[in-house]
Order: C-alpha cells, then structure tokens, then sequence
C-alpha cells in the first residue's frame, strides 16, 4: 500500500506495530524461560500479560477502522527480537547475573522501539481527530514507558552490581 495521506501512513505503522507485538508475545517466553533471577523472570510474565492487553487495543483500533490488522511485517523487531536470541545463546554458560543483564539490554531495546512507534501513532491519532485511539494508544505507551523504568531499576538494583563482581 501506497500511503497518499497521514491516515494511510497511520494504518501502516498500526499494522507494523500489531506485526511487532505478535512476535513480541512469541518471543517473551523465552526471555521468561532464559532470566534467572525470579524478579525479572516475573517482569517478564507480567509484561506477557500486558503485551496480550496491548494486541487487544490494537484490533479495537482496527475495527474501528473497519481494516484488516494483518498485512504488515516490522523488520525492525524481527532484528533486534533476532539479536535478543543471540544474545540468549551466548550468555548459557554466563554467570547468573551477566546473563540477567544481558537479557535486560535486549529487552530495553524492545521497549524503547516500542516506544517510540507508540508516541508517533498515539500523536497521529489526535491529529486525525480519534481521541479514542490515542487514549487506547496513550495507554499502551504507559505500559510500555513502565517495562522500561522497572527494568532499569532491576538492572540497577542487583543485576550490574552482581556482574561487576563475577567478573
Ligand atoms: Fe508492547
Ligand atoms: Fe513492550
């Protein structure tokens, strides 16, 4: 599809987003599966959950726009989704804590993409007059900006810490 107008461009990134957050589901497994202290084990879970929420906000979205969410693949993800499973095998034989901060910096990197792909739809969606969007979007984006700070806070706390000693 050829976007000739912001409401075109909107669909897009909505259908590279809904691409982005299927992959995410399918991989926040293994990230769960891989992270050895329970704390990001459980963040990881939780924000399973949300992401699940986040793809229900996206059909909402879709429907009201009587389109397809399908269509669309997010080359971005797919890279840095591909780069977080590499780093999973490398960092098997790592010391708990270096692993832990390894899957950390992976994940940091989902988020803040997401991030980013969230403010830009959540802005466009005001400026297309769907208030409902961004309020569903703004949500999400919240979701998103909450990951991130725990996950900083977490790799703060006790996961650099511990890697700086195992060293
Ligand atoms: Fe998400
Ligand atoms: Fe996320």
């Amino acid at each position: 599809m050829e976007p000739t107008g912001l409401r075109d461009l909107y669909l897009l990134e909505l259908k590279d987003l809904y691409d982005a957050e299927s992959r995410i589901i399918k991989a926040l497994p293994k990230m769960v599966e891989a992270a050895r202290s329970p704390e990001l084990k459980a963040g990881f879970e939780h924000h399973l959950q949300q992401t699940r929420n986040q793809v229900s906000r996206l059909e909402t979205i879709f429907s009201g726009l009587d389109q397809s969410p399908k269509g669309q693949k997010c080359k971005g993800i797919i890279g840095i989704i591909d780069e977080a499973e590499e780093m999973i095998n490398d960092t098997v034989d790592s010391p708990p804590a270096v692993s832990d901060a390894a899957l950390i910096a992976s994940a940091q990197r989902v988020e803040h993409y997401e991030i980013a792909a969230y403010g830009t739809v959540r802005t466009w969606a005001m400026r297309l007059g769907r208030p409902e969007d961004a309020a569903l979007l703004q949500e999400t984006l919240q979701e998103e900006g909450q990951i991130d700070k725990k996950l900083t806070e977490l790799a703060e706390s006790y996961v650099n810490e511990e890697a700086k000693f195992a060293s």
